[in-house]
């Protein structure tokens, strides 16, 4: 049975984040990843960041990850355990991982604070034959390319047209893919419009208040159909239109990746805002649980810059919380969370602040 002061659960702009501004008070960590490379969905972004000045807004994120990863270096006291997965937690507070490619390490780690900075996961869509090879997710998508140099296809059609349906596509066209078009199912765009303006000027057609319908082939994706929709989302009869597509990316939104909070018991919550369920927290980002932090998308679906501050505020208190030492801790605090309300003063953030509202639990004296 191995002890650390505090597990992160999860190598993302969150979980690095937490990391380097926990490991600053001296407290031991171990910040456990599924992934071969930390980084979470940075290392997947090859384009230049929107956002925060402060939050490295303009620059890529790989070059994020990679200053990310720098700083987690100078600190001996944080231990990195990759290629693991944290698969459950008990009653005794115990963390099970599982560990290595055929999952042959297995490690009992018991904490005495967790963060859970584990991201989300992608939502599927339900369509005729949506289960042909061919049929990706966006961030799948992301990683055969970004990661491992291998395109999906040929002809793509792209479902959503938010940032992330409208940067992958801007990614795919930069390989060499044919895009032949994006449906967005609202009747209008979701991501910003210099996104969209790049990709109408390179020729895709963005069909708005449309979704996919079916999609067939034999082996694989060969044909997509695609309709317009009326305000309830229903097909408008005689609207179909057939794409000739081998490969659908379906870039639909986000879900919170909180299964070990539930099993951890934190009063968990339906926030549609905020992607689903999420956890209750305070503006520390600690749990109904006084062992249990949160921090990025999976506590609520929003951006990097969002992910690395709530992942400061977590690591500051829940060090604190064990009794380590940060200097001007107060002053910190106070600033990490005038730096978030001043990110989320950006008009696209409103959905997100109801979302947040709904998930306080007020029941710390505001410092
Ligand atoms: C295409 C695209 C473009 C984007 N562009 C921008 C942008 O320009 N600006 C911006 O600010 N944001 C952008 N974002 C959003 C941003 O990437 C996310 O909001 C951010 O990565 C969330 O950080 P996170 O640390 O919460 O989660 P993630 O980055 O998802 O990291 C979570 C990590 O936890 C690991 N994990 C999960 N469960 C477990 C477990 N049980 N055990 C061990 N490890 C686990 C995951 O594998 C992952 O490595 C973009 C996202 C996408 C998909």
């Amino acid at each position: 049975m191995k002890k650390t002061n505090l597990a992160i659960i999860g190598g993302g702009p969150a979980g690095l984040s937490a990391a380097i501004c926990a490991a600053s008070s001296g407290a031991k960590i171990t910040l456990i990843d599924d992934s071969l490379e930390l980084g979470g969905q940075l290392i997947k972004q090859t384009h230049k960041f929107f956002g925060s000045k402060k939050q490295f807004a303009g620059i890529r994120g790989i070059e994020i990850a990679k200053n990310l990863l720098q700083e987690i270096k100078k600190y001996k006291n944080i231990e990195l355990i990759g290629n693991a997965t944290v698969t459950g937690y008990y009653e005794d507070g115990i963390l099970t991982i599982v560990q290595g490619s055929n999952g042959d390490i297995f490690i009992k780690l018991l904490p005495d604070r967790i963060i859970v900075a584990t991201g989300a996961s992608e939502n599927m869509l339900t369509f005729v034959n949506n289960d042909l090879p061919g049929v990706y997710g966006a961030g799948a998508v992301q990683t055969l390319m970004n990661l491992y140099g291998v395109v999906p296809g040929n002809n793509v059609l792209m479902v959503g047209a938010g940032n992330i349906g409208l940067i992958v596509s801007y990614q795919l066209l930069q390989a060499g893919i044919k895009v032949e078009a994006i449906v967005e199912a609202l009747p209008r765009i979701g991501g910003y419009l210099v996104h969209a303006s790049k990709i109408r000027r390179l020729g895709v057609p963005i069909y708005t208040s449309h979704s996919l319908k079916e999609v067939y082939g034999n082996d694989g994706v060969e044909k997509a159909v695609i309709s317009e929709i009326n305000k309830d989302f229903e097909f408008i009869p005689g609207t179909e239109k057939e794409l000739k597509v081998d490969t659908v990316c379906l870039a639909v939104g986000l879900s919170p990746l909180s299964d070990l909070l539930w099993q951890a018991g934190c009063q968990m919550k339906y926030i549609a805002e905020l992607g689903g369920y999420v956890a209750l927290r305070d503006d520390h980002m600690k749990s109904s649980l006084d062992n249990i932090y949160i921090a990025g998308d999976v506590a609520g679906i929003e951006e990097a810059s969002s992910a690395m501050l709530e992942g400061k505020i977590a690591g500051l208190n829940a060090a604190v919380s064990l009794g380590y030492r940060v200097d001007n801790f107060l002053e910190l605090n106070r600033n990490l969370r005038k730096e978030l309300e001043e990110l989320r003063a950006n008009p696209l953030s409103e959905k997100v602040k109801i979302g947040l509202e709904k998930a306080l639990l007020k029941r710390e004296v505001d410092q």
